[in-house]
């Protein structure tokens, strides 16, 4: 056992500088990172109960020419602390606008898309009013998006958000509280901010099945959200055991590999022609 633990120990602080090495380059290279055209957006599909398509998430992906694929799980919170995200942030709006415009022009609707805010982000002055501005520039209709917002980044003054969400809401963008479960639950946002979705985060979702306690908690996180009239939806959807739990549960909408993988644009596109007939 004592030789187990020092295995694991070297293996963790070799683990460690390979996460601090990788650290610095994200944080070297991630400046240059849009004027390099390495960021791209995927698109994973949202589906009803009937498993329809009815929105989907924009997801950030970052193709480093040597590095490959960096996860936005290690590149995102580099970007936070080092002020880039903003930047980031704003590339992903203009982004989902110009695909939306671009399908739009062809006669195709898109639905429903919701976009990743960081804390630091939406925190930013005027965030609201540049965000509205913005869409209306672009020719894209407020409703066409949604913000995601983890519990951290509802995490300042309430009477500061309530204000920022009821402009959101009253200008048809509507909010969803993102990774619901995971972060400093204080259920009085819960209640005081006109929210619209709730997202149950992916670990709950996964847990399903293996016990009383995990399903006793998704349970109650989807009755309290109806119950607050939000609206719920399952991210991380893997199994049809957990689909049909979900369903039985009342579960609004769902997100997963079950449904489909975040896709690139080209084919999320693909998916919103009507088939042709034959
Ligand atoms: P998130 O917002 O919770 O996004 C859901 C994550 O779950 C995505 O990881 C998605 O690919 C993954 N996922 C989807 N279905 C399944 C499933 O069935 N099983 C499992 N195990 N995972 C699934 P991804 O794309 O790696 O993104 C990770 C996180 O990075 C996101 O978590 C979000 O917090 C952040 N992020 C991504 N794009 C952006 C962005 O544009 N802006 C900001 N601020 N953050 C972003
Ligand atoms: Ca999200
Ligand atoms: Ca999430
Ligand atoms: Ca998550």
């Amino acid at each position: 056992a004592k030789e187990g633990g020092r295995d694991n120990c070297m293996i963790y602080n070799s683990e460690m500088e390979v996460k601090a090495h990788q650290n610095l380059l994200i944080q070297n290279e991630l400046r240059y990172a849009i004027e390099r055209q390495q960021l791209s957006l995927v698109y994973q599909p949202i589906v009803d109960a009937q498993g329809k398509l009815t929105g989907a998430e924009a997801l950030l992906r970052w193709q480093h020419p040597q590095q490959g694929n960096i996860s936005p799980a290690d590149f995102i919170p580099v970007a936070e602390g080092s002020g880039l995200i903003s930047e980031i942030g704003h590339w992903v709006i203009l982004e989902v606008c110009r695909f939306i415009r671009e399908q739009q022009a062809r006669g195709i609707g898109v639905p429903k898309i919701a976009i990743n805010l960081s804390a630091r982000q939406f925190n930013q002055p005027e965030f609201v009013e540049r965000l509205i501005a913005l869409l209306k520039a672009q020719g894209i209709a407020t409703d066409a998006l949604e913000l995601e917002l983890t519990e951290y980044a509802l995490l300042t003054n309430l009477c500061i958000m309530n204000t920022r969400i009821d402009l959101l809401r009253k200008a048809g963008i509507s909010v969803a509280i993102d990774d619901f479960g995971t972060g400093y639950s204080s259920l009085s946002y819960l209640q005081n901010l006109p929210l619209s979705r709730l997202k149950i985060d992916a670990s709950f979702v996964q847990k399903i099945g293996s016990g009383r306690s995990a399903d006793a908690i998704v349970k109650a996180i989807i009755e309290m959200a109806h119950s607050l009239e939000l609206k719920v939806v399952a991210e991380g959807v893997e199994t049809a055991q957990q689909r049909a739990f979900l369903n039985q549960l009342g579960c609004d909408n769902f997100q997963g590999y079950l449904f489909s993988q975040p896709l690139p644009e080209v084919e999320f596109a693909a998916l919103l022609r009507p088939p042709r007939r034959k």
